[in-house]
């Protein structure tokens, strides 16, 4: 009997009661091995000691200051290592303890920006379907997820509109090449910026790499310089939620870098501090922080948790150890070897559409028929199905439901942890092809 309200109210999960590395032991004694890092958070996999260590030492030595009285040296390094380094790039920091957080607080300060540029009317954000970004009303109302939204649909504020996803396995053209694709998605941005008006925008926000919606969809090429572009061309501020894609999964700490510009707010969370505590942030151009600077002098906004001294120290010691530890490169490795093993495995698989992601970010898109594209459609729970028999074998994956505009597609979502061995990666792969050939073969 359990009085926790968890995800599902008729039967409780498991206990998991340790973890070390990439495993996870649960009450009854067995061992999972996490393939996805929960939601793509576990960066360094579990338990690391440098990251237990730091948490003890600053636990022991500040615990709490509220951040609208004290800064705390584990915030003013944690900000020193994210920011600063390029020239033209971000320059400041704002944490908060989660993505969605971080998505109210980028959306607040967009809009500050510009009532101290003198621009009060820009009070419109456009975003894109099938996008989510957090569970907040503000975060919720910018996502286009139609499943997420609709319940809650009469909270949501309607300061936020709507474009296509970039999402070329469904959505490119037969025929169109990646330029035409990029050029098209561009011109349906400017076309919603004109429908708007172009200085009522404020910003248009986008995940590079799209996570739990799309499965690890990168944009085609040139489509992040194109709507830079447009944003600029506007005056609106560019948005990059790397909450999920971001802090190194990709292969590079941003995966904006892979992209060849740079946005103005770049949310951040998961893998910031790797769940060994709750930690988000906002990562910030100068030009807006000089804007406030010089404008009114303070962002009007805050938590109660917000720059947690616990929560930046474990944060801290996470990049150090990615950073000292050259783990970007075992990304890039061990994601081209995840990639190539679930090509080998599944590339040829009748119910496999498409395999895609960039570093330790990749997911298979499921379909009924390879050659039509077509979903298996909500009632049969593919994805949920092939989570369940991978758990079944011991391996944890994340299911997603991209929703290819009404309709409903599956895909399943693999984050390992960037310390994962190539043992391990093999496994993962070997686990999951398992998983898919036989749910596929068991279908109705
Ligand atoms: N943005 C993206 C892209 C996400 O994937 C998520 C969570 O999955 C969020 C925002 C919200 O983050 P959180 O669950 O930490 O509030």
């Amino acid at each position: 009997m359990t009085r926790i309200l968890h995800r599902s109210s008729r039967s409780a999960p498991p206990v998991a009661v340790s973890a070390q590395g990439p495993w996870i032991t649960q009450a009854d004694g067995r061992r999972l091995l996490d393939a996805c890092g929960g939601a793509a958070v576990s960066c360094l996999g579990h338990g690391h000691p440098r990251v237990v260590e730091a948490i003890r030492r600053q636990v022991g030595q500040l615990d709490y200051v509220h951040s609208g009285s004290f800064s705390n040296e584990a915030a003013e390094e944690l900000a020193e290592v994210l920011v600063g380094h390029e020239p033209g790039g971000l320059t400041g920091a704002y944490f908060v303890s989660s993505g969605s957080e971080a998505m109210e607080a980028a959306l607040k300060l967009a809009r500050q920006f510009f009532l101290e540029h003198g621009q009060p009317q820009r009070q419109r954000f456009i975003a894109r379907r099938q996008s989510y970004h957090g569970n907040t009303l503000g975060a919720l109302a910018a996502g286009g997820n139609a499943l997420r939204r609709e319940p809650y649909a009469p909270l949501l504020a309607d300061a936020f509109s709507h474009v296509s996803p970039a999402y070329a396995y469904r959505n490119r053209r037969d025929g169109e090449s990646e330029a035409d694709y990029t050029t098209r998605l561009a011109a349906e941005l400017e076309a919603e910026f004109q429908r708007l008006g172009p200085d009522t925008v404020a910003a248009f926000i986008a995940e590079p790499v799209v996570g739990a919606t799309l499965g690890c969809a990168p944009a085609p090429a040139g489509y992040f310089r194109a709507v830079r572009e447009v944003c600029d061309r506007h005056g609106a501020l560019l948005i990059l939620d790397e909450v999920m894609c971001g802090m190194g999964r990709t292969g590079t700490l941003h995966a904006w870098e892979q992209e060849g510009i740079a946005p103005d707010i770049q949310t951040v969370a998961k893998g910031l501090g790797g769940g060994f505590q709750p930690i988000g942030g906002l990562l910030i151009a100068g030009r807006i922080l000089d804007a406030i600077r010089d404008g009114s002098g303070s962002f009007k906004h805050g938590h109660t948790y917000g720059a947690h001294p616990i929560a930046c120290a474990a944060a801290l010691e996470v990049q150090r150890v990615i950073q000292e530890e050259a783990l970007l490169v075992q990304v890039q490795s061990m994601g081209e070897r995840l990639r190539q093993g679930l090509e080998a495995r599944l590339g040829q698989h009748p119910h496999v559409g498409d395999i895609r992601g960039r570093g330790l970010f990749q997911a298979v898109e499921l379909v009924a028929d390879r050659d039509s594209k077509a979903c298996f459609g909500p009632a049969l729970q593919v994805n949920l199905r092939i989570r369940d028999a991978a758990l079944k074998a011991g391996m944890l994956c994340y299911p997603g439901t991209g929703t290819a505009d009404g309709l409903h597609g599956d895909h399943v979502l693999l984050a390992p942890p960037y310390i994962a061995s190539p043992a391990e990666i093999d496994l993962i792969v070997e686990s999951l092809a398992t998983a898919v050939e036989a749910v596929t073969a068991s279908l109705p």
